[in-house]
This record gives C-alpha cells, sequence and structure tokens, in this order.
C-alpha cells in the first residue's frame, strides 16, 4: 500500500489536470496516466472552446443551443451552471499561456454548427495541443502534483478491500498496472478523480485516442456507481477509411468547401436523396445517409471528392489533410477520398452531481467519463472541452471545501496475483477485442433496430463470461485491463440502447422512430 499523494487523478486530459492545479495549492496530488502524459483526446481537439464573448450574444442563447442540440435530455441547471462559468474558464486558460487566436486585441471567434452565434475560442485548427501542453507545463511545474504517466488503473479500491473486509462502498485509491515495472501497486488516497475520457474504442471507428476504452465508466460500475445514458455515442461523418490509420478526420470543412458524397460502386451522389441541404444537412443526418449506403449495399466506404475543385485551393485550404493523404497514396486533388462515419464523442457515462461527486463517497469525477447532464441527447460542439474545465475544478473545490469530512484510508490489502499465472493465449485478447469493435459497429452504430441489438446482446454475454474466466485465470496485462473494461462498457451502452423505446438526439432506432412527450434520462444501477 502507497501513499503517494492526498489526492488520486486518474487521466491527464483537460478534466484532470484542471483539477490538479485547482487542487495543489492545498493537497499533494498524483496524476496518473495509462501511457504518455499528452496521449489524450484532449490533445486532439481541433475546434475549440465555446463561451459567451461576442457582443451580442448571451448565456440564455448558449444554454438554449445547447439544450436544442440535446433534444431537451439536458439538465437545466447543469446547463446554465457550465455556460455562466466558461468565460472564466477561457481567462484561466489564458492565464496559463493558451495563445488562443486573437484580432484587434479581441479573442478571435469562429462559428460551429449549432451554435447561434459566434462564440469558439480557438488556437487555429490545433486547439487541443495547446490546451494540453499549458496544462501539463502548469501541472509540471507545481511542487505539489506528481505527474505518473504509463500507471494503469486496474479498478478502485473500496472498503471491500480493506484488511477488515468493510462493507463500506468508500473509494479509498486503487489498483493500478505499472508497466515500467511491470507488476500491481496498491495506490491510496483520501479523494480520488475519475478523468478518464470516453468509451470511443468500443467501436471499429473511433476518432478518439487508443486509450478511450472506457476504463473509469467500467472501473465506477464496478465499485458499484450508476452510470447513464450510454446509448447516446457521437458519430463524426467523415473519417479516413484505411486498414492502417483508423482515426484520421476529414473535417466537415471538405463538404463546406464543395465536397460531394458519391457511391463507390456507381458514382451516384446520394446526400440529395436524404436531404434538400446535401452535403451541407447537419452532422447526424449525413453520419446516417453514409451509415445506410454502406449497411444496404455493403459496403466498406463511400467517397468523398472534392477532386473537382482548382488544385490550387484544394491545396491552400487543406494542407494537413493534403499532405497526410498524398502519403497514403491518395491525391485529393485528382482521386476521391474513402470515408466512413465514425464514433467520435461518449456522451453518456458516471453519473455526478454539480461538485463532480459520484455515488460512492470519495470518488469523484469529471470530463467525458461522466454524464454531468449538460449535453443531454447529443453534444453541442465544443461544449465538451468547457465541460471538462467547469467539472474539474468543481471537483477541486469540494474536495478543498470538504477534506476533513471525506473518509480515512482503512488499511488494504495487497493486489492477490496467488491463484493466476502467465498468459499462453493472448491471441484471446485481439480476437475479442476484434469481434467486439466489428459488431458494435454493425450493430450498436447510428441507426439501430431492435433485433440487431439484441444480436449484440447475445454476443456480448457471451464474451463477458469468456473475458472474466480469462481474468481470472491470468496475470493482467494492461491488453486484458482494457479488454475487460471494453467488455464492461459495451453491455452497458447495448442495455441503455435497448431500453429506449424512441428516437432521440443521437438514439436512432427504425423500430421506434418517434421521440416520445417525455425525455428521461437511462440509468443503470449496478
Ligand atoms: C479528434 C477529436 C476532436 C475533438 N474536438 C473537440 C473540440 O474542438 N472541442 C471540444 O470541446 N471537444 C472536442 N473533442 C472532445 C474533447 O476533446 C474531449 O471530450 C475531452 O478532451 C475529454 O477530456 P478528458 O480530460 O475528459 O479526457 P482525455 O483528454 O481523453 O484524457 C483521458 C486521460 O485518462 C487517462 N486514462 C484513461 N484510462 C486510464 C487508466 N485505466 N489508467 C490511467 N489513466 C487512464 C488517459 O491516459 C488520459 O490521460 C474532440 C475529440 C476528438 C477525439
Amino acid at each position: 500500500m502507497k501513499t503517494i499523494a492526498d489526492v488520486l487523478i486518474v487521466g491527464s486530459g483537460a478534466a484532470g489536470l484542471t483539477a490538479a492545479l485547482n487542487l495543489a495549492e492545498n493537497r499533494k496530488v498524483a496524476v496518473i496516466a495509462k501511457g504518455s502524459l499528452s496521449d489524450s483526446a484532449t490533445g486532439r481537439a481541433q475546434g475549440g472552446i465555446a463561451a459567451v464573448l461576442e457582443e451580442g450574444d448571451s448565456f440564455e442563447a448558449h444554454v438554449n443551443d445547447t439544450m436544442i442540440a440535446g433534444a431537451g435530455l439536458n439538465d437545466l441547471r447543469v446547463v446554465e451552471h457550465v455556460v455562466e462559468a466558461a468565460p472564466g474558464a477561457i481567462q484561466h486558460l489564458i492565464e496559463l499561456g493558451v495563445p488562443f487566436a486573437s484580432e484587434n486585441g479581441a479573442l478571435h471567434l469562429t462559428r460551429e454548427g449549432g451554435h447561434s452565434h459566434r462564440r469558439i475560442v480557438h488556437v487555429a485548427d490545433a486547439t487541443g495541443y495547446a490546451i494540453q501542453q499549458a496544462l501539463e507545463a502548469a501541472a509540471a511545474k507545481h511542487p505539489n502534483i506528481i505527474l505518473v504517466p504509463d500507471m494503469v488503473a486496474i479498478d478502485l479500491v473500496t472498503g471491500r478491500n480493506a484488511t477488515d473486509f468493510s462493507t463500506s462502498g468508500a473509494v479509498h485509491g486503487l489498483y493500478a498496472y505499472n508497466r515500467k515495472k511491470r507488476r500491481v501497486e496498491t495506490l491510496t488516497g483520501r479523494a480520488t478523480i475519475l478523468a478518464s475520457g470516453g468509451a470511443g474504442r468500443a467501436y471499429l471507428y473511433s476518432t478518439a485516442p487508443r486509450g478511450a476504452t472506457g476504463d473509469g465508466i467500467a472501473m465506477a460500475w464496478r465499485a458499484g456507481c450508476r452510470v447513464s445514458n450510454m446509448e447516446f455515442m457521437q458519430f463524426h461523418p467523415t473519417c479516413l477509411y484505411n486498414l492502417e490509420v483508423k482515426n484520421f478526420l476529414i473535417t466537415e470543412a471538405v463538404r463546406g468547401e464543395g465536397g460531394i458524397l458519391k457511391h463507390p460502386e456507381t458514382g451516384h451522389r446520394f446526400m440529395p436523396d436524404y436531404d434538400p441541404r446535401g452535403e451541407l444537412a447537419p452532422r447526424d443526418i449525413v453520419a446516417r445517409a453514409i451509415d445506410h449506403e454502406i449497411k444496404r449495399d455493403g459496403l466498406d466506404y463511400v467517397f468523398l471528392d472534392i477532386s473537382h475543385r482548382e488544385p490550387e485551393f484544394v491545396r491552400e485550404h487543406f494542407p494537413n489533410i493534403y499532405e497526410k493523404l498524398l502519403g497514403l497514396g491518395i491525391d485529393i486533388t485528382r482521386q476521391p477520398i474513402p470515408v466512413v462515419p465514425a464514433q467520435h464523442y461518449t456522451c453518456g457515462g458516471v453519473m455526478v452531481d454539480l461538485d463532480g461527486r459520484t455515488d460512492a463517497p470519495g470518488l469523484y469525477a469529471a470530463g467525458e467519463v461522466t454524464q454531468s447532464g449538460l449535453h443531454g441527447a447529443n453534444r453541442l460542439a465544443s461544449n465538451s472541452l468547457l465541460e471538462c474545465l467547469v467539472f474539474g475544478e468543481a471537483a477541486a473545490n469540494h474536495i478543498n471545501a470538504h477534506w476533513d469530512s471525506l473518509p480515512p484510508v482503512p488499511k488494504i490489502r495487497a493486489w492477490d496475483e496467488s491463484r493466476v499465472t502467465d498468459s499462453d493465449e493472448e491471441v484471446v485478447i485481439t480476437q475479442t477485442w476484434g469481434e467486439i469493435r466489428r459488431f458494435m459497429w454493425n450493430y450498436v452504430g447510428i441507426v439501430r433496430t431492435t433485433k440487431r441489438l439484441e444480436r449484440a446482446k447475445h454476443r456480448i454475454d457471451m464474451l463477458r463470461q469468456e473475458v472474466r474466466d480469462y481474468y481470472a485465470h491470468f496475470r493482467v496485462t494492461p491488453d486484458l485491463i482494457e479488454l475487460r473494461n471494453l467488455v464492461e462498457v459495451a453491455d452497458l451502452i447495448i442495455r441503455s440502447a435497448l431500453s429506449r423505446h424512441e428516437s432521440r438526439g443521437l438514439h436512432y432506432t427504425l423500430d421506434y422512430p418517434e421521440t416520445l412527450a417525455e425525455a428521461r434520462d437511462t440509468i443503470l444501477i449496478p
């Protein structure tokens, strides 16, 4: 049992580092990351962060846009709280040195789909990278923050792991696999914050980092916390289809500048068949149309073609995409781009209140791992980094203010490896991993039916049992830890989708196409 800090934080993205910086004045904090510190969804964010900063814009308008995107399932109290905190959160980032684009002495704001005003602060098209760098630099400088890369959290430590086998559900830290030392360590702390990101890698195609396997959601669920709205997975319509490069986004601006979506076999421009706005229809409609073409004809991808525009124009507007694809043998000034929709954002997650508290005493959560009530049935673009900043700070403030009432750490039993051996059939892990991601893509994707969801449920039940057996017999490895979590979150997604008998926001099912009058969260109780 190792007490390296007062507070343990799982995740070094925007949520985890914001929480750490807000705690460090009073507490010693350890931030763990499963790989390198910078490998997060945060570092990949392109567009920016939404905040009311333009004259003529208002908190009411930002709240209203968020509620419309969320199809009425958002918690109004939470939306108001986050929207009102946004300008302050941006100011904190500026103080940390994030070089947001400016024009004539004011922040330059862009406008994104679903926003009724220009309100996105950005650092060109690499906002997330700049934020990640600034937060990491500030955390590395702080004497009270220990940054621990290559440490994979396995499970939360609760009263059940105490030497007196207490029945308390309080969380006292975690068991984690130290990749460098190749052993499991017991890290304890008075408070633990999950900031471990989303579960996008449950799907075959995802823009999320490789580590987005829903670890925090699965850990909280196993520790007895409620999980909510897991059926709401956001898909980006156009991700490059390539067997090697699985998560390269083709920005929606390509369609904005005249890119045409075509059937790869017939060359037919199909978008006008689905929506009079053609390729400029909203993200969800385009993603559904592509999905329909792919599933109807058993295709691997469709084409996005911008080659009819002047080569100079294409190279000038999309220099990164041009270079990247040229390296893969596709000259986009002459050839179409094979694309598929890809999972992009996990709206559901661990239920938290306005202070980032979960159901377990001592356990907090912030960022994409949570369901805070902000996004409802669909995330409004650029609201998610904002959620990380606001809830990261809220969790830290609550811990600071309630330190004396947090559960004291009892003596914890060490990780027990006495009944396991090294695996001699790791192929089971790669095989199961591939199977899950493929059927989640085909059966629990953009357009759903009850029959497909039931097929997925049948398969996940079988695989969960197999993974449980495997986990019980073999020593943990990072891949096994992730797989165990992936089957858990896939099951939560399927169960949530099966229980929603309507189409709302991102959950679209052919068996229940109507939206019910009353908006209700899907809440799963362990
Ligand atoms: C390509 C892309 C573009 C995006 N663009 C935007 C945008 O423009 N604006 C916007 O608002 N949002 C955007 N998003 C969404 C946004 O980036 C994320 O929602 C947000 O960054 C999530 O931050 P987080 O701190 O919750 O998690 P992350 O930034 O994903 O960090 C997760 C951390 O948890 C760690 N971790 C996970 N599991 C474990 C474990 N078992 N043990 C130890 N550590 C663990 C990881 O190592 C990592 O450090 C985009 C997302 C993607 C993928």
